[in-house]
């Protein structure tokens, strides 16, 4: 599988010390290298203090062997009324169940973490999450009429 490429911009210095720690975007980050057994991880380093750090992972589905596309396509199987059950998508992408059920599970994960990250970046309490996926909705019903 494909990882999708490493923004650097979305990598900040993990030395505190650093007086560039936690800045995003400022250039300093840079790729040093490959390394683990199959050279899959990627080593950065920091221009300002010169600091080594492996680069987060990029890839939100680790278990998974299926593209992320094959993941989106097992989503959205699995939300269609006409489908809707792990043994169906299964049969109809031609997957193993367990790796359904695996993808499901991991991409719940997945869009749970980045709907908090949302919550969070709009200070609504998690506790608030049914209100927010209510506007989703709402907004969602006015898509082409009062909403771009
Ligand atoms: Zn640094």
């Amino acid at each position: 599988m494909d990882e999708p490429s490493l923004d650097l911009r979305s990598v900040s210095c993990k030395n505190e010390k650093c007086g560039l720690y936690g800045r995003l975007g400022g250039g300093n980050i840079a790729i040093r290298g490959k390394y683990g057994p199959q050279k899959n991880k990627v080593l950065l380093y920091c221009r300002g203090c010169k600091r080594r750090f492996a680069a987060p992972r990029t890839n939100p589905f680790p278990r998974i062997r299926q593209s992320p596309a094959m993941i989106g396509q097992i989503v959205v199987s699995y939300g269609d009324d006409e489908c809707g059950s792990v043994r169906k998508t299964a049969e109809r992408l031609h997957l193993n169940k367990d790796t359904v059920d695996r993808a499901l599970h991991d991409a719940k994960e997945y869009c749970m973490n980045e709907i908090h990250k949302i919550l969070d970046s709009l200070y609504i309490p998690h506790e608030q999450f049914d209100q927010f996926w209510k506007f989703i909705d709402k907004m969602r019903g006015l898509s082409g009429r009062d909403v771009q």
